[in-house]
């Protein structure tokens, strides 16, 4: 199966879509959550992802937060403003699904969280100890993440004592060692200093990982959210994507 790996969409319809057509024929789509949060298009990102073949998506924070479902008190300034926002801006319909999606998802041997296996909606996989500490947590070979927006690639190899963790910077082709950790950074909001969308194509009976960047209109989201009322910092990290 060609699986399309997307996360953190946060509203933004313009990645979203440049993802979309640059990902091309797929059969099946997963998304580690996130779909709202930051951007100007919550309902129009939600209503375009469930339409996709084969869709699973699993709860984000910024999800949990515009469904009511987590205390504003535990975001940053310009989230919490964001998740009011979307409060607002989200159709009731739209936000009983946001609502309705699980914390964890497990398909083909594979898990799918948005932040870790051991805390799937908060904890944030950065770096090689973080993701050692989660390799036991994970039920199934192979584990998917989102939440940092920055693609990575942690593979647990074994070593002469113990086992280590192999951490890496996908870039186009990567094998997928028995167990591992995968992010493929965020489609709506990049952090990794590169503007472009980031997305992934999991390749399941290859075991191969390719990492994608689109070049997206970075300027039609900005402006999307200037005229929409959202903290302006949304709009300017996007063209350093931070
Ligand atoms: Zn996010």
């Amino acid at each position: 199966m060609r699986i399309l790996i997307i996360s953190d969409i946060h509203g933004n319809l313009a990645a979203m879509n440049a993802v979309l057509e640059d990902a091309g024929v797929v059969d099946a789509a997963w998304c580690l959550g996130d779909l709202v949060g930051y951007g100007p298009n919550p309902n129009e990102c939600i209503e375009r992802v469930r339409s996709l073949q084969n869709f699973r998506c699993v709860k984000g924070n910024h999800d949990a937060a515009a469904a009511g479902e987590i205390p504003l008190e535990a975001f940053n300034l310009d989230a919490r403003l964001s998740a009011e926002w979307n409060q607002i801006n989200i159709t009731s319909e739209n936000l009983e699904y946001l609502s309705s999606l699980p914390s964890t998802w497990t398909e083909n041997k594979v898990t799918l969280v948005h932040g870790s296996p051991r805390d799937p909606v908060w904890e944030y996989i950065l770096d090689w100890y973080s993701a050692y500490l989660n390799f036991p947590h994970i039920p199934t070979d192979i584990c998917l993440v989102g939440h940092t927006h920055i693609p990575m690639i942690f593979n647990l190899e074994p070593g002469d004592q113990e086992e280590f963790v192999w951490m890496q910077v996908p870039s186009g082709r990567e094998e997928v060692s028995s167990k591992a950790i995968l992010n493929p950074g965020s489609v709506g909001q990049p952090r990794d200093q590169d503007a472009r969308a980031a997305y992934a194509i999991y390749e399941s009976e290859l075991g191969i990982w390719e990492a994608h960047r689109v070049v997206y209109n970075v300027s039609e989201t900005q402006a999307l959210i200037r005229q929409s009322g959202l903290p302006e910092r949304n709009a300017s990290r996007l063209e350093g994507g931070w």
